[in-house]
């Protein structure tokens, strides 16, 4: 069915499973999905189970079940990153042997502001068969040096042209933390580049995220995919939903009411009422798909709403 060529669109959605999917994480899927269908493209499904202290039982599962109540139905195998630890060493090794990865044992307050280590262990480098010792003295992150005069910039669809200069800003980053979990940033530009990814659609809220992972990019060797982060869905009184204020899970048996509250919160055209199904309101959405339409915040009536 696929024609995917090395320039085909590859969209995905990346749920942590951390709890069940809110309003904000199905706009989120919704989105992607909307832009890999409009393009004639793939939209995989990757599942960022790479920190088990915060994820909850079951959820992965939950996610998946309700994706598939929605209608939104993924190209190929689904990618568990908890499978993945070879390939994030992998890329640490790689990191490690350009000269990019440093091993540190320095809380937050011994760093600088720019994440440099005052006790001087990025001066002592991160040698092999050093940082993969798994029983040092002190418990070491290895982290990313950032080049003093990194700055990246690129145009972003809904959040317009950005300038980062993340070398006189954020600094040095974990890509591997001292409780020996793979940071975020190293697992997702190691899985975009596995599974191809040529656009990342996500919430703005990982808007800041981009600019280190523009850097893992290349100094990985990875092509950069195209970004595009949608404004955080807020409720009516302007505060964002999402996992940690607690938003209210979407009930799995109710898509159709979900996905027009989705639809209406990025401005779309409401689907007819004789669209009753989620399959029959995908295939509305996806034929009248308006980007430009999304408001600068996209906002719902409230959880009673949904
Ligand atoms: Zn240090």
């Amino acid at each position: 069915m696929t024609t995917a060529g090395h320039s085909a669109y590859r969209g995905r959605f990346a749920p942590s499973p951390t709890g069940p999917l809110h309003l904000g994480s199905l706009l989120a899927a919704l989105t992607s999905w909307l832009e890999a269908r409009h393009a004639g493209g793939s939209w995989l499904l990757r599942m960022e189970d790479i920190d088990p202290p915060r994820e909850q039982a079951g959820a992965a599962d939950a996610i998946l079940h309700c994706l598939q109540q929605h209608g939104l139905r993924w190209d190929e195998a689904v990618l568990w990153q908890s499978l993945r630890g070879a390939a994030y060493d992998g890329a640490l090794s790689e990191l490690d042997a350009r000269g990019h990865l440093f091993a540190c044992a320095c809380s937050r307050q011994q760093q600088g502001p720019l994440g440099e280590c005052v006790r001087g262990c990025h001066q002592q480098g991160c040698r092999e068969g050093d940082w993969r010792d798994t029983t040092p003295p002190r418990p070491r992150a290895l982290r990313v040096s950032v080049p003093p005069s990194f700055t990246t910039r690129w145009h972003d669809t809904w959040q317009g042209p950005q300038h980062w200069p993340l070398g006189a800003t954020l600094g040095n980053f974990v890509v591997r933390r001292k409780d020996g979990l793979y940071a975020y940033q190293l697992a997702v530009v190691v899985d975009d580049a596995a599974q191809a990814i040529t656009d990342v659609v996500r919430g703005a809220d990982l808007l800041d995220s981009t600019p280190r992972q523009h850097l893992l990019q290349q100094l990985l060797g990875h092509p950069t995919p195209r970004y595009a982060h949608l404004p955080v869905l807020t409720d009516a009184g302007g505060q964002k939903l999402s996992k940690q204020n607690l938003a209210p899970a979407i009930d799995p048996n109710t898509p159709e009411r979900n996905l027009r509250a989705a639809l209406a919160a990025l401005g779309q055209t409401p689907p007819p009422v004789t669209a009753n199904t989620a399959n029959a309101i995908l295939a509305f959405a996806l034929e009248h798909w308006a980007p430009a339409a999304v408001p600068a915040q996209p906002a719902v009536a409230g959880p009673a709403s949904f």
